[in-house]
């Protein structure tokens, strides 16, 4: 496999072209963006930390039954996936109040839910991801009601198993993002599975391991992250 150009540069990842139309590489930087990119900064090593913790869950959930664009880790910063036609929609899975949905329901950040949340954000940098539902992304023709279903289950399935996962390592799953893309017909899950889509708390103490250590500068987040990798190799 030969790397060819570069496809995509987004906040965290570049996406190149190889010599197998199938095929990307995909690249993880330090980059660390919030607020829809109104705060930029730099975390050190994210980018190996974020690919490493990606190969490993990846990995995880294909043991599992579940389907990625997770092909194999090629160095410290890059892993090869499958080319995938991304669904420009977010599906976010949440355990536990925090972030949007406590600011939103106008409760504190921790309230225990009596049941999972699934919700759907519109994939638009320009719009900041907006909050949609079934009924819009059918109207705008963003996914076909199979693939949403299909998402939906995914990410019910993903949470059930990651829940345990991070819960065998002392760390408690509260939320999570995920995104989906279209392989030769089939709807696989895509980007990345890391604690900068994740909300990742130790148990107990309940300290934030993921990216709202940069979002709200709360400090000692390369620690946070090393820490997430240290964990889910165990
Ligand atoms: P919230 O809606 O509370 O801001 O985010 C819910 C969960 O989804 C959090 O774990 C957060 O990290 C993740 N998430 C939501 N939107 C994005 C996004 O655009 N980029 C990343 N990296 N994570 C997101």
């Amino acid at each position: 496999m030969k790397k060819l150009g570069k496809l995509y540069e987004g906040k965290a990842k570049v996406l190149y072209e190889t010599d197998d139309p199938n095929l990307l590489v995909q690249y993880f930087k330090d980059d660390a963006t919030a607020f829809n990119a109104g705060k930029k900064g730099v975390i050190g090593d994210k980018g190996v930390v974020n690919n490493k913790v990606s190969e490993r869950i990846f990995k995880y959930l294909s043991e599992n039954g579940v389907k990625s664009h997770f092909v194999e880790r090629l160095d410290d910063r890059e892993m090869l996936v499958k080319r995938l036609e991304i669904i420009q929609v977010e599906v976010i899975v949440r355990n536990v109040a925090a972030g949007s949905i406590a600011r939103r329901m106008g409760v504190e950040e921790g309230t225990e839910l009596k049941d999972t949340i699934v919700e759907f954000c519109y994939k638009s940098d320009e719009l900041g991801d907006p909050f949609i539902n079934e009924y819009v992304i059918r109207a705008f023709g963003l996914a076909s009601d199979d693939e949403v279903r299909v998402m939906t289950e995914t990410a019910l399935k993903v949470n059930e198993l990651l829940t345990r996962f991070f819960d065998e390592r002392g760390i408690v799953l509260v939320d999570f993002k995920l995104e989906f893309g279209r392989h030769n017909g089939e709807v696989l899950l895509g980007d990345e599975i890391t604690p900068d889509g994740c909300r990742l708390w130790e148990k107990g103490t309940l300290e934030k391991l993921d990216k709202d250590r940069f979002r709200r500068d709360l400090g000692k987040i390369e620690e946070a992250y090393a820490e997430v990798l240290r964990k889910v190799m165990e």
